[in-house]
């Protein structure tokens, strides 16, 4: 069995899918691509031989008879639009992060799948795809630790361009934080407080660097998480749990610890391509395989609607220093409720 897949956007996430999918993946197959540049979308069917036809836009993409199951790689605003009518046409989406760029939008996704009577939407967090992470929610599930009381997580990119924005600390670089601790946790959030420390001289003026954001959980679990892009020496993501009989730690990447001329040391990775790359494989090949079985395995529609309402919740913490409350809509019910609730 095969998936034939259309891809929408062809930037640097949609041409790495492509590539994971075409040499490294099983059972996917490219056979259609859009993307606003026709000569991008061109450059990459011949740079990787894909059989696949190029379309106009997103929409003719999607209602095409050979395009089984889409893929949302284009810029976060056009998301809603592509996913919304890939659940109209009862066909299976993966879509990059953000589902969409308001929590409206995300909500008339989760609305629109309800329609549907269907999930068909699966949201590009692949960190719950990461062996670490998972290694770490076991440890969790398993009580091995007790109840987990506090959480440390720090989130630190060695520098970021330009064009990075005020606002791209919270829904670019933590909203992976805020998907991945209500998942290890089984829990959700209802409040966040920011907290600005001493500004790094290496940000721009526009740029609070670091942060720190702490949210707080319906069982009383504290995130406490660094948000720090220009840290200088790597892409570091850390994450230790803290329980009631035991500490948990997210496991780094593995690298040969190295004892020479005096020194012991070990590289740290300065990417977050290379750091997650195996995650990356993982979330799309279960796409791949949960989407030929007719399911969605993956993150939700409603995991999207939650990062975008706490990401909205970090945005006006940060804005006006206050603890700001997270409040979140009903969960509809082909969503299972989280363990969390039930214990
Ligand atoms: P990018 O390099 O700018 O690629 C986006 C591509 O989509 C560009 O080729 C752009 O064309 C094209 N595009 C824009 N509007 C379109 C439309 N209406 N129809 C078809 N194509 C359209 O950005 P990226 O870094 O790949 O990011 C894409 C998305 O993936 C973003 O939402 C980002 O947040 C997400 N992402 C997620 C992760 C993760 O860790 N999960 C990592 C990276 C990116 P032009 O550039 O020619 O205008």
């Amino acid at each position: 069995m095969e998936l034939k897949i259309g891809v929408i956007g062809v930037g640097a996430i949609g041409q790495d899918h492509i590539k994971r999918i075409t040499n490294t993946l099983s059972n996917g197959k490219i056979v259609a691509v859009t993307d606003v540049n026709d000569q991008q979308a061109k450059a990459i069917v011949e740079a990787f031989d894909l059989d696949a036809r190029i379309y106009e836009n997103g929409h003719q993409l999607i209602q095409a008879d050979e395009v089984e199951a889409i893929m949302v790689t284009s810029w976060g605003p056009t998301h809603e639009e592509f996913v919304l009518a890939a659940i109209e046409a009862k066909k299976p989406v993966f879509c990059e992060k953000p589902l969409a760029t308001t929590k409206e939008g995300c909500m008339r996704i989760v609305e629109a799948e309800m329609k549907a009577e269907k999930a068909l939407v699966q949201v590009g967090y692949m960190r719950r795809y990461d062996t670490g992470y998972r290694a770490l929610k076991q440890v969790i599930d398993e009580g091995q630790i007790g109840q987990p009381l506090i959480i440390h997580a720090a989130h630190r990119n060695p520098t970021v361009p330009n064009r990075y924005t005020a606002d791209m600390s919270i829904v670019d670089t933590f909203i992976h934080e805020i998907d991945i601790h209500r998942w290890l946790l089984n829990d959700d959030y209802v409040s966040v407080q920011v907290i600005a420390p001493k500004k790094t001289r290496e940000a721009a003026d526009h740029l609070q660097d670091p942060l720190i954001v702490i949210m707080k959980t319906k069982q009383g679990t504290v995130i406490n998480g660094e948000i720090f892009v220009h840290c200088q020496y790597g892409y570091d993501i850390q994450c230790q749990v803290v329980g009631e009989k035991g500490i948990a730690h997210l496991p780094d990447p593995a690298s040969v610890i190295l004892r020479s001329e005096a020194k012991c040391s070990t590289n740290i990775l300065t990417d977050w391509q290379y750091r997650f790359k195996e995650a990356y494989d993982a979330e799309l090949q279960d796409w791949i395989h949960s989407s030929l079985k007719d399911e969605v395995n993956g993150p939700s529609a409603w995991d999207g609607y939650v990062a975008a309402v706490t990401a909205d919740a970090c945005l006006k913490a940060k804005a006006t220093g206050k603890t700001t409350m997270i409040h979140l809509k009903e969960r509809p019910f082909f969503n299972q409720p989280f363990i969390a609730e039930k214990r």
